[in-house]
């Protein structure tokens, strides 16, 4: 059975959804930049989570979201003098490009945040009813003093949280803490919606919560994202979600990707040490990248090596690739030993490194023994990486 390490519990725990197909959530990008190589490790992450759960003959639901509107996009906005919203097509364009190459299955539906103000203004209003919620001069501020368990997947006090140097917005609200569910909005050049509260835009944190709710219920079996999103975001989006439904938990399951590295630092926009997919692309064919993600696991923070990448590289062309291949072989093998172990491996925290040791030596067995059996079975665990036999 799978077992997944749960964020806010931090413990391995058996995966069975609460209801029918499983529902997944998974924080995707904010378009005011292009793809880079942390971003399809995460969404190759899901990807293969995905593939394993309807290869397992489970049900799933999945739903990403785009944050097309929130601060890093009005700053872009400003920056190049490209509409908000002109700059998060361009982008979200490229990346949809740069993960159909990479073979990664498309979410079944992929919101855009700027789609579900009414549904925000719903939680904001029912927040605000509930005293989880204060209005100060055109803000809407989400109250987490009202909210006992803030901190407790950080691991946290909220005194201690309070005293992080990068707490957005700190100091606006009535608690370091509080953040914005509506902001006001004066500029002209801002995107904006009415709303009992004024002229505004949502906060990035409900967004995601309104779109998880909305598409999903108020339940959802697993929520991924970066380990960069526990705090404040994912921290804020169970307060807010808990706080609106009434439901806990929120989410049955917390699944956080580790931080692709370049250079000793987190791979991100604001250090300027992006590796590009499309750059990578022109270089290692999509499997090589496929290959070389999984043998990360996916909660480790991993220094980005295009050695290790072009190694992967090398094990896909003369490895799989001819053992994939159609050869005339009909040798014997033992089968089920492989795929066991391979299940065994995924199974345990999708521990894709050892399940991809599994492939090449399953690879190396099918090329000396000729088995077609063989090599049926491993076209169909490569496909779980989304690599398909050419
Ligand atoms: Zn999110």
């Amino acid at each position: 059975m799978l077992k997944l390490y749960d964020s806010l519990t931090r413990e391995k725990k058996p995966f069975q959804p609460a209801n029918g197909d499983a529902r997944i959530y998974v924080c995707g990008i904010t378009p005011y930049d292009v793809t880079h190589a942390g971003h399809a490790f995460l969404v190759v992450t899901f990807d293969v989570l995905r593939r394993y759960l309807e290869y397992r003959g489970q049900g799933v639901r999945h739903v990403q979201n785009l944050t097309d509107i929130d601060d890093d996009m009005v700053r872009k906005s400003r920056e190049t003098g490209i509409p908000v919203f002109e700059l998060a097509l361009t982008n979200d364009a490229i990346y949809q490009a740069d993960l159909r190459a990479l073979n990664v299955l498309p979410p079944h539906e992929y919101p855009r945040a700027s789609e579900c103000v009414e549904k925000i203004q719903e939680i904001v209003a029912v927040l605000l009813e509930r005293g989880s919620a204060y209005e100060d001069n055109g803000n809407v501020f989400f109250d987490v003093a009202s909210f006992p368990n803030y901190g407790r997947m950080s691991n946290e006090s909220t005194e201690s949280l309070a005293k992080r140097p990068d707490i957005p917005l700190a100091g606006r609200g009535r608690a370091p803490l509080d953040f914005l569910l509506w902001q006001r909005v004066t500029e002209p050049d801002e995107p904006s919606w009415d709303s009992p509260w004024g002229l505004g835009r949502p906060g990035w944190h409900v967004e995601c919560s309104a779109m998880c709710l909305q598409y999903l219920g108020d339940q959802v079996d697993i929520h991924g994202g970066g380990s960069d999103l526990i705090f404040p975001h994912h921290e804020s989006e169970i307060a807010q979600s808990e706080s609106f439904t009434g439901a806990q938990p929120f989410v049955f399951n917390w699944l956080h990707v580790g931080m692709l590295r370049y250079e000793g630092e987190k791979m991100s926009k604001s250090l300027g040490n992006l590796v590009l997919v499309r750059h990578l692309l022109t270089r290692y064919p999509p499997e090589a990248l496929r290959l070389y993600f999984g043998s990360m696991h996916y909660r480790a923070s991993e220094e980005f090596s295009e050695g290790e990448l072009a190694r992967w590289g090398a094990v896909y062309r003369d490895r799989l690739l001819p053992a994939l291949g159609i050869f005339d072989g009909d040798g014997d093998m033992d089968v089920q030993v492989y795929v066991r172990r391979f299940e065994a491996a995924i199974d345990d925290d999708l521990d894709t490194p050892t399940a991809l040791a599994v492939l090449d030596e399953m690879a190396g067995a099918v090329l000396s023994t000729g088995s077609p059996e063989g090599r049926a079975a491993l076209q169909h665990l490569c496909a779980l990486f989304g690599i398909e036999t050419p």
